[in-house]
């Protein structure tokens, strides 16, 4: 991965509507049984060569939702097979992980600690 959604998803369908490799699948289909919008790990590319920035943030209307997670590559194999929060697609299982495209420019000191993708403007921006 890349970003994932938190709890505070209001499946509205924005996300999946902008994700541009369809990698957002919506509550009712969430593998997890969580109902909110998933992303799935395996196929989120964090926009790279496409968009300056993850697009499913900037769209979401709930901000602080979508949070960066570690990069999804083999050295975080044991992160992403955390049942109840990833469900890899069923191709995937027992096979190595394929390493994704993340952007190299979020430390991972800014992955997996909830951080948001889509900061809200401070008041300086505002108007
Ligand atoms: S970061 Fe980009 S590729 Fe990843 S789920 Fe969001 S819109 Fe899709
Ligand atoms: S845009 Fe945000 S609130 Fe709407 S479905 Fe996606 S993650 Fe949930």
């Amino acid at each position: 991965m890349a970003v994932i959604i938190d709890e505070s998803c209001i499946t509205c369908d924005a996300c999946a509507q902008q994700c541009p490799v369809n990698a957002i699948l919506d509550d009712a289909l969430n593998p997890t049984g969580n109902k909110r919008y998933y992303v799935q790990p395996e196929k989120c590319i964090e926009c790279v060569g496409v968009f300056d920035d993850p697009q499913c943030a900037a769209i979401c209307p709930s901000i602080g939702c979508i949070t960066w997670d570690m990069p999804f590559t083999q050295e975080f194999e044991e992160h992403f097979t955390q049942a109840g929060v990833y469900a890899l697609a069923k191709a995937k299982e027992g096979k190595t992980l394929r390493d994704q495209k993340f952007r190299a420019d979020i430390p991972l000191s800014r992955r997996g600690i909830k951080e948001k993708v889509q900061q809200e403007p401070s008041e300086g921006e505002i108007g």
